[in-house]
């Protein structure tokens, strides 16, 4: 049997606290390496700039920096293991501004890039990413849904799971 890319396939991941998240969060960063991306969908309160801090750690981002949302820029750039680029989207106001940012030599250049709201990225996206949607409100669980798109990110995925696998509550989908 050979495996092609994992379209189609997805892992569901329940977290029930903000720290349960953060901690996906820096398992999946010490995994991530140059040129990887991370598309990030979700409603507002969702959780996806606490999976994005998570992330940063993960990836040796000093936990001062307080990764937080972006306010004013687009884009924040944190030093770590390798480059972070923590992009959020939310207040794009035209899509013709993903154009001026740039954002294709953050996912196509050397660091890795994390990306908010990113379904407004279009087809700016590179097509091979790591998708993780949540959803969930307020104080309760938060439903976390990793679509690797592409070997590189199927290959992240079975990591992933084989590091978290015995913290984690994992659905299989
Ligand atoms: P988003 O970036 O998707 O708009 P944030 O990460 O900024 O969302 O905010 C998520 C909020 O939800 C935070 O205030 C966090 O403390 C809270 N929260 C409650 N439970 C969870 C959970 N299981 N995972 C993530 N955040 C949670
Ligand atoms: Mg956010």
């Amino acid at each position: 049997m050979t495996v092609l890319d994992g379209a189609g396939f997805s892992v569901a991941v329940i977290t029930r606290t903000p720290e349960e998240t953060l901690c996906l969060g820096r398992t999946l960063g010490r995994l991530l390496g140059p040129g990887d991306v991370v598309a990030l969908g979700g409603d507002l309160g969702a959780g996806k700039t606490v999976l994005a801090r998570g992330i940063a750690e993960g990836l040796e981002v000093d936990p001062a920096e307080g990764v937080s949302s972006p306010s004013f820029t687009l884009v924040h750039e944190y030093a770590g293991r390798v480059p972070v680029f923590h992009i959020d989207l939310y207040r794009l106001e035209d899509p013709a501004e993903v154009m001026r940012l740039g954002l294709e030599e953050y996912v196509e250049g050397p660091g890795v890039s994390v990306v908010e709201w990113a379904e407004r990225a279009g087809a700016l996206l590179p097509d091979k990413h790591l998708a993780i949607s949540l959803t969930g409100s307020g104080e309760g669980p938060r439903r976390v849904v990793l679509s690797p798109l592409g070997r590189r990110y199927l290959a992240l995925v079975r990591d992933l799971l084989t590091e978290a696998g015995g913290s984690l509550d994992v659905e299989l989908g």
